[in-house]
């Protein structure tokens, strides 16, 4: 016998498939879900469909945005010969966050990570070098330390440096294994000025 209607296991099946959401956790926000007001689940619906509808990736860093460029590439006063390369848009925030940095960026939307079968290729790098054909001074490479964080840095170190661009990793004041999310704004500063040419 089904201990739920079929709507609810349903519904708590989608949850669940959600990353950090638990069976446990995707069961209590079922039953929240089913007891909200009628408006709120449907602005809490519409406002998912909108946001997969409308966001899309900035021609130029691939962040996600609402428009083709964004605000960050389209800023004139930011160094577009300096590029921080990070893994997503959240690590982008954070360095966002600190008002310090000027350059813009680039957003692999991955690490490379052979255990799980993510390669090169999909990730952003192609993106990359097609960006870097332009006018680019320094390359700073700014994904996470941990393992796939550091073999992405190495990898890309390695198919930079002939193209005789300065390539520079963040200096490792950043915990290993931290996500640079988690990370406060003096250690990423920390990290920033303190940043080794690979
Ligand atoms: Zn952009």
């Amino acid at each position: 016998m089904e201990l739920y209607s079929g709507y609810i296991n349903k519904l708590i099946e989608e949850l669940a498939a959600l990353p950090g959401i638990g069976n446990k956790s995707a069961q209590r926000l079922a039953f929240h879900l089913i007891n909200m007001p009628q408006d709120k689940v449907n602005r809490l619906a519409n406002t998912m469909i909108e946001a997969k509808a409308n966001v899309r990736y900035c021609k130029e860093c691939y962040t996600l945005t609402d428009r083709d460029i964004c605000p960050v590439c389209a800023n004139k006063n930011r160094n577009h010969k300096l590029i921080m390369v990070v893994e997503n848009t959240r690590d982008l925030a954070a360095y966002e966050k600190t008002g310090r940095y000027e350059g813009v960026y680039h957003v692999l939307h991955g690490a490379i990570s052979p255990m799980l079968g993510i390669g090169p290729g999909d990730i952003k790098l192609k993106e990359l070098i097609e960006r870097l054909k332009g006018d680019v001074e320094e390359v700073i490479i700014a994904t996470n330390s941990s393992l796939e964080g550091e073999t992405t840095a190495m990898y890309i170190s390695k198919m930079i440096k002939p193209m005789g661009i300065k390539v520079t990793r963040i200096a490792s004041g950043v915990p290993v294994g931290g996500d640079l999310e988690y990370i406060d704004e003096v250690t990423l500063l920390r990290a920033l000025e303190g940043r080794v040419e690979l």
